[in-house]
């Protein structure tokens, strides 16, 4: 079976991607390819940094591999945290911190429309394609949950009755952002695979 490196050290994101099933890849982590390193975010967009998490790893291994970027985009501040969104409340901060920062700008909004973005960056025979999916849905005012990561715990997809934060895995795989960039890039495969027979 054809191996992807998968450039994250986030086991959360690990374990969502590896729960999709029909994936014909064996999806490996930078922990089970024994590369110890933290991929620098320096840019301004998602697309640079995924761009750069992916060459970073393919320039040490050589093999094909992709990366991911997400941000969470608020209608209300102008799309903030977005590329920030892991240190929007200082560099180093806890998921804790940065959900309290979120909260407290938004206190008195009424527009509560933000969307999740993941940009991937497939590195495959050394030639890079990018795919995006996005997840709409609001803010709430208050945690909901305690599964998940990162923002899930305000974030209520829209047509759900529950925040990331209160979906088992499978269920977070019907709405997320993540996932339907996955089916983006798992259908590239398929058809590239096809083509290349
Ligand atoms: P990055 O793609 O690792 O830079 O992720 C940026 C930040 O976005 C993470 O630290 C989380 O706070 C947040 N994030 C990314 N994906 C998700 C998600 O699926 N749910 C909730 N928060 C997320």
């Amino acid at each position: 079976m054809h191996t992807l490196i998968f450039a994250t050290n986030n086991q959360h994101k690990v374990d969502e991607i590896k729960s999709i099933p029909g994936i014909n890849y064996q999806i490996i982590s930078l922990k089970e390819a024994v590369i110890n390193i933290d991929i620098p975010e320096p840019h301004d967009t998602l697309e640079e940094n995924a761009t750069e998490k992916s060459t970073v790893i393919y320039n040490l291994t050589g093999m094909d591999c992709f990366s991911e970027d997400t941000g969470l985009e608020v209608e209300a501040l102008k799309g903030e945290p977005g590329v920030k969104s892991a240190r929007y409340a200082g560099e180093g901060k806890s998921f804790e911190k940065n959900i309290e920062k979120l909260l407290s700008k938004m206190q008195g909004i009424e527009n509560r429309n933000a969307q999740f973005r993941a940009v991937l960056s497939l590195i495959l025979n050394g030639t890079e394609y990018k795919f995006e999916g996005i997840c709409k849905g609001i803010i709430l005012a208050d945690k909901k949950g305690e599964g998940g990561f990162g923002y899930d715990p305000v974030f209520l997809p829209l047509g759900a009755q529950a925040t990331f934060a209160e979906m088992d895995m499978e269920e977070k795989n019907k709405f997320s952002h993540r996932k339907k960039a996955m089916d983006k890039l798992v259908d590239f495969l398929h058809d590239f695979s096809k083509k290349n027979k």
